[in-house]
């Protein structure tokens, strides 16, 4: 297993960029821990193939350096860099059993045969097929290839890191709850570095340890589904996490003020003088509708989700959601929307402000 540097990385797909935009990754440094799960998230086309690829040595990055540990690897090929890879739809042996092809990568390797079974025989069990592991993988659902897929990336204890590419893509919603569950708990055990490229918020959220959210080819955040959720570091991140995503307004903020419109809202810190454009972020579950203080509302749709209402309102021109618990009334005389204080985020051209002294605080 091996921690992942990327440094000055960057990559173009045409021989000679002029500008910024010429480049699906633009310049990151990061490094990966060993042993971490991470998801990298995004929409589609944002960079998070390109970087999987680097990593893996399927693409050569146009700039910077990738490590595995203290050894650059950045010219070295997939079959150098002992990292297994999962794909988007199965890669199995149709005329082998289900058993030769779990044990295929350790056979290779010219494991002993005691071992094989014994490793094999585990990982079947933790994919659910060990009832089916004398079975041809031909005639076999394009679940159950796809189970033997990942089980033979996880087979081997010694890589580097283990890649997985939207693996679940082909799976039906039922079974994509219980594989992931299933990943996640093979990671617990064998703390696999393990990356996986999904653009679906609920997958990476409930993988990862860390998401990486991607955005137009940079990394915008790298934080625990938490600080995704309580401090999107981009308003990208506040738009793309969350459901519906978090709200945002135009504004001018100074110190714990912000001024919407010509209302003033209360911050839960002191935010100094931000410039440049100027905005603040709340997300749904953290706004209400009130007959008290707050900026006007005009109520436009109320849709009944399960679990809790979602409230579409209109604030001073500007479209929002708001969560409202299930059994929370929305009377008639609601006509303004209020906010957790503590729960603004304040963004200056998309990227969050901390509040005067956080660094010095966290520091
Ligand atoms: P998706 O989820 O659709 O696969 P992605 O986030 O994985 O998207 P990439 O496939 O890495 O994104 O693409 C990033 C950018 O690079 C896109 O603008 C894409 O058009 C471009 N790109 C990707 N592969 C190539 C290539 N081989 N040659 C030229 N441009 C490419």
């Amino acid at each position: 297993m091996a921690r992942i540097t990327l440094q000055n990385l960057a990559h173009s797909y045409f021989p000679s960029p002029t500008s910024e935009a010429d480049f699906a990754l633009k310049e990151m440094d990061h490094v990966w821990d060993d042993g971490g799960a991470y998801a990298l998230l995004g929409s589609s086309g944002c960079g998070k193939t390109t970087l999987l690829n680097i990593i893996s040595g399927l693409v050569r990055p146009s700039h910077g350096r990738v490590l595995f540990g203290d050894t650059d690897v950045t010219d070295a090929p997939t079959t150098e860099r002992n990292i297994a890879q999962v794909f988007q739809f199965p890669v199995v042996y149709d005329t082998m059993t289900v058993r030769d092809n779990l044990s295929f990568p350790l056979r290779n390797r010219g494991k002993d045969a005691a071992y094989i079974k014994a490793r094999v025989d585990q990982i079947a069990t933790m994919i659910g097929m060990e009832d089916r592991l004398n079975q041809k993988a031909r005639g076999l659902t394009a679940d159950a290839k796809q189970k033997i897929s990942l089980g033979r990336g996880m087979v081997r204890e010694d890589v580097n890191a283990i890649l997985f590419d939207e693996p679940l893509t082909v799976i039906d919603p039922h079974m994509k709850w219980e594989l992931r569950t299933q990943l996640k708990s093979l990671h617990r055990e064998f703390r696999h570095t393990m990356i996986y490229v999904t653009h679906d918020q609920t997958e990476a959220l409930t993988f990862a340890d860390k998401v990486v959210v991607m955005y137009d080819g940079r990394v915008v955040q790298m934080g625990t589904p938490e600080e995704l959720f309580e401090t999107p570091a981009h308003t990208f991140v506040g738009y793309f996490i969350g459901s519906p995503g978090m709200n945002l307004f135009e504004a001018t903020v100074r110190g714990s003020v912000a001024h919407v419109d010509g209302h003033a809202v209360s911050l839960g810190a002191d935010y100094g003088a931000p410039k440049g454009r100027v905005q603040i972020g709340i997300r749904p579950e953290f706004a209400f509708m009130t007959d008290g203080p707050g900026l006007p509302a005009t109520v436009r749709r109320i849709e009944d989700v399960g679990r809790h209402r979602i409230i579409r309102a209109d604030v001073l021109g500007t479209a929002i959601s708001l969560i409202a618990p299930e059994g929370m009334a929305v009377g008639a005389d609601m006509t303004r929307v209020a906010f957790a204080a503590e729960k603004i985020n304040v963004y200056a051209d998309d990227w969050r402000v901390s509040p005067v002294g956080a660094q010095e605080r966290a520091a």
